[in-house]
């Protein structure tokens, strides 16, 4: 019983470390999210841990990217024209938020690399860039 407790209080003690780091690893993104949001004027919602952004503003800007987008990760933001957007992408854009966890910093350098690789060989540098492809894979599976 006693033995019992104590592994679960460690399980429970290893998985925040882990959650720890994971927002940590991610945050220089996470960070430059909501200084965008906050300069944007998008309406702030804490969502499972995840801050979702949306507005007018951020709709302009996802409507002028190289990729017209619904909504857009940042380590722990994700930005959507609106509420609607938040919703209907949000199980696609929390594989990109643990995408940001596993690989941090190099997240941002090489999600693109890949993409210019591809665009190079003639394929599709969105859809086949193999994080785009893990989110879609999960989402599927989930409909
Ligand atoms: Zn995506």
């Amino acid at each position: 019983m006693l033995a019992q407790a104590v592994f679960g209080f460690q399980r429970s003690f290893v998985r925040l470390l882990i959650q720890t780091f994971a927002y940590l690893w991610a945050s220089p993104y996470t960070i430059t999210g909501v200084a965008i949001g906050l300069i944007l004027g998008g309406r702030f919602r804490r969502v499972e841990g995840v801050i979702e952004i949306a507005g007018p503003r951020i709709a302009g800007v996802l409507d002028r990217m190289l990729v017209p987008a619904l909504a857009l990760t940042f380590g722990h933001v994700v930005f959507a024209r609106s509420q609607e957007a938040l919703d209907s992408t949000r199980l696609h854009e929390r594989v990109h938020v643990r995408q940001y966890e596993r690989w941090g910093p190099a997240f941002v350098p090489v999600y693109l690399l890949l993409s210019v690789l591809l665009y190079l060989r003639g394929r599709d540098g969105y859809r086949e860039n193999p994080f785009e492809r893990e989110a879609y894979d999960v989402e599927d599976s989930c409909r």
